[in-house]
């Protein structure tokens, strides 16, 4: 099965009269268009995951996700390209028919294992670990969003693909994975922007800042955005859906709701709120592409 990831995946600049009067220039970095089964921040992440994995031997990777998780749909495409037996820990009860990112990754071979709230919720404990050891046998574990040291070691890659200097970089943030490893990728003087999809961005800097330590570098070149979560997690309302509407008209291009719009309206938010000096040079790093 070859695989062939489009990387460096394309820059191109976003010309829109709302940012125009304010002097920034937004470029997009098109990471949603690396792979259509792997896309974006989760390609990044699993890169050397799957090399690592395949290095040591391993045949199976298990990882954690909710129901609509990209990262189980990107692992269960992963073990497809990669020969990876792959087992997704699923949060929550079976429902039949299964969701498409649920039959996508059972049609591309990974089984599936619910494990109801409380039980989920302890996900990192030795004994729920142990546990799975002795029920699937060896596997290689990935945390839940795929978020560990050389997740951070793939998403530090992408700044250096960028072919001119800019000031600001701006990600939408789940685990905080992605946002901690463009940080340690960064230039003198370089910052990088986190937009949270979950309400609290309290805890989302604390997640960052231990990704980083896991690393074993931490930087003080990034910082979080909490106020545009939209409800939190995986909501949306009538002002987020014409702003994607406007948007399309505008660009031609659907954005991904969970995440990316999100991100998209807090940046044109703080263009507007005077965040950004004239002639700041801000990449939007669009991670994943619209789905439904
Ligand atoms: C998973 C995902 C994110 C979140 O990435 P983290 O590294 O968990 O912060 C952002 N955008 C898209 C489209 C995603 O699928």
């Amino acid at each position: 099965m070859s695989f062939a990831p489009r990387v460096p995946s394309p820059v191109v600049e976003l010309s829109d009269d709302r940012l125009a009067p304010y002097g920034v220039r937004l470029y997009l970095k098109r990471d949603d268009l690396i792979h259509p089964e792997i896309p974006g921040n989760k390609w990044r992440k699993l890169k050397y995951n799957l090399a690592h994995a395949q290095a040591a031997g391993h045949g199976t990777l298990l990882t954690f996700g909710g129901a609509y998780s990209n990262h189980i749909q990107a692992v269960a495409a992963a073990g497809h390209y990669f020969g990876f037996s792959t087992i997704g820990i699923i949060r929550g009860e079976e429902h039949l028919p299964l969701n498409p990112v649920l039959a996508y990754a059972a049609d591309r071979g990974m089984r599936l294992v619910y494990l109801d709230r409380t039980t989920y919720r302890a996900k990192h404990d030795p004994d729920l670990v142990e546990g799975l050891r002795r029920e699937f046998g060896d596997y290689y574990l990935l945390p839940e969003g795929g978020s560990n040291a050389l997740a951070l070691r793939g998403c530090a890659e992408l700044p250096a693909e960028i072919p001119f200097a800019f000031d600001a970089i701006c990600c939408a943030s789940g685990t905080g994975g992605t946002l901690a490893g463009i940080a340690l990728g960064l230039g003198e003087g370089q910052r990088a922007m986190g937009f949270s999809a979950l309400k609290g961005g309290g805890f989302l800097a604390d997640d960052v800042r231990r990704l980083q330590e896991g690393y074993g570098r931490v930087t003080d070149n990034w910082s979080i955005e909490a106020g545009y979560h939209f409800g939190g997690f995986a909501r949306r309302d009538a002002e987020l859906d014409d702003f994607i509407s406007d948007f399309a008209e505008r660009h031609s291009m659907v954005l991904e709701w969970v995440y990316v719009a999100k991100m998209m309206y807090g940046i044109v938010d703080l263009v507007h709120s005077g965040r950004f000096a004239p002639g700041t040079v801000v990449v939007a790093v669009v991670t994943g592409g619209a789905t439904c």
